[in-house]
């Protein structure tokens, strides 16, 4: 039905940069990553001040290192595998923040020192709307601290759980501002590699904010991490263990994209083998009420050849995207309890 045309060949890296920083040892053999000029809540994002009225920004900061003495600890946000996440407040400046807190003993444990490194250096880094700001992150002898931006709707996941499905407007709206964010990835030679809902936090507008550069997360109540970690977004190439470039993003964004329409995602199935084989030969049966429009979009970002899937620019100017969420148009907010599908 759709044969739109988009040849436009996006200039990305064949795999993600990594950064080269150097590492400061500390006592423990927990080598903390150096963030060069990193001054932790200079320059946060607008949405966030937006809540915080009266809050100043913290221009001036003049210490560059943090301390737990710093903050007001509030209540817990959230449970990770390796520690909590707690809303608190930067006692200066009274800005709102989320800290979460890491134990170095459960980091070294489970062998993913360079993970939680990795994410620290990308997320300092990046500045975009639809990306979870880390404003900086400190450390004593037996936990690391992040300091991120508060995301008052928490997670994703848990909204669609509460939701069952979104709405074709909805659901474009999420993926048009994660292809951007992705976009904005990819052009600093970033991949995420791990995009799924558990991974993204909604804002104050109910803006969609990609978190965890580094590592899947524990989710509780989440049954694909117990039964296969993040098996349900692997792509073809990556399940097969082939080498993956940043077509493994554009995939997962297919695979989001159902899972906001219908509930689950695609190649959901009764154990890993069936799902491994789903996704092999990519076996998908979109619901009745999925549009033909949305259909056409996921048929052409699910393709096993990641040469010829999608581009992302491409996504953009998608007639779905273009009827369901064009340029301007932001988040309603929404009532999970009114609006609960099904
Ligand atoms: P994580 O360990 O990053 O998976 O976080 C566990 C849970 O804490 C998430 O599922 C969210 O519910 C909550 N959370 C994490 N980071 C934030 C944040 N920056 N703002 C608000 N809630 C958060």
């Amino acid at each position: 039905m759709n044969n739109q045309k988009c040849n436009s060949k996006e200039n990305y890296p064949p795999i993600a940069g990594r950064s080269t920083s150097t590492q400061k040892p500390v006592a423990d053999g927990f080598k903390i990553p150096l963030i060069p000029g990193s001054r932790p809540l200079q320059n946060s994002h607008k949405a966030n001040e937006k809540d915080q009225p009266g809050k100043s920004e913290v221009k001036n900061v003049k210490k560059k290192h943090w301390t737990l003495s710093d903050f007001d600890i509030g209540r817990p946000l959230g449970k990770g595998k390796f520690g909590n996440v707690y809303l608190a407040r930067e006692k200066e400046s009274k800005y709102v923040v989320a800290l979460k807190v890491l134990f170095k003993s459960q980091i070294l444990d489970s062998d993913i020192e360079h993970q939680v490194r990795r994410e620290v250096e990308i997320q300092c880094r990046l500045r975009h709307p639809n990306i979870l700001r880390m404003y900086g992150y400190f450390h004593d002898d037996k936990r690391i601290y992040f300091i991120l931006e508060y995301a008052k709707h928490g997670a994703l996941y848990k909204t669609l759980k509460q939701m069952g499905r979104f709405d074709e407007k909805t659901a474009a709206i999420y993926v048009r501002d994660l292809t951007r964010a992705l976009i904005y990835c990819h052009s600093l030679k970033v991949i995420h590699r791990d995009i799924k809902p558990e991974n993204l936090l909604i804002g104050n507008d109910w803006e969609l904010k990609i978190a965890d550069f580094g590592w899947s997360v524990y989710s509780p109540s989440s049954r694909r991490m117990t039964l296969c970690g993040t098996l349900d977004y692997l792509s073809p190439e990556m399940l097969e263990g082939k080498p993956h470039n940043y077509a493994v993003d554009i995939w997962s964004l297919g695979v989001f994209c159902y899972e906001l329409l219908v509930g689950l995602p695609p190649f959901d199935a009764k154990n890993s083998q069936q799902t491994y084989k789903k996704i092999k030969y990519v076996i998908i049966k979109y619901p009745d009420y999925i549009s033909d429009k949305a259909k056409d979009l996921m048929g052409k970002l699910l393709v096993i050849n990641p040469e010829q899937r999608l581009p992302l620019s491409c996504v953009l100017k998608h007639p779905w995207i273009i009827e369901n969420a064009p340029e301007g148009v932001s988040m309603p907010v929404f009532n999970t309890e009114q609006n609960k599908t099904d």
